[in-house]
């Protein structure tokens, strides 16, 4: 079994680490009601994608929430 030759010091365990933070998810407005949707969904507001309704409004709310 390979063994790591040395313990991994507190800064660079950091260095490695300092590429593992999450990156707040992205929004973009709805083209059809104006509110906050994800980019390639459909809104969770209106039920609607690429400019027409996809999905009942009542329906959409209960399948997506941001
Ligand atoms: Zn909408």
């Amino acid at each position: 079994m390979a063994v790591p030759k040395k313990k991994v010091s507190p800064s660079r365990r950091g260095m490695r680490r300092s590429h593992e933070a999450l990156k707040p998810s992205a929004h973009l407005e709805c083209s059809n009601c104006g509110e906050l949707k994800r980019p390639h969904h459909i809104c969770s507001h209106c039920g609607h994608y690429d400019g027409r309704e996809v999905m009942a409004a009542d329906k959409a709310r209960g399948v997506v929430r941001v």
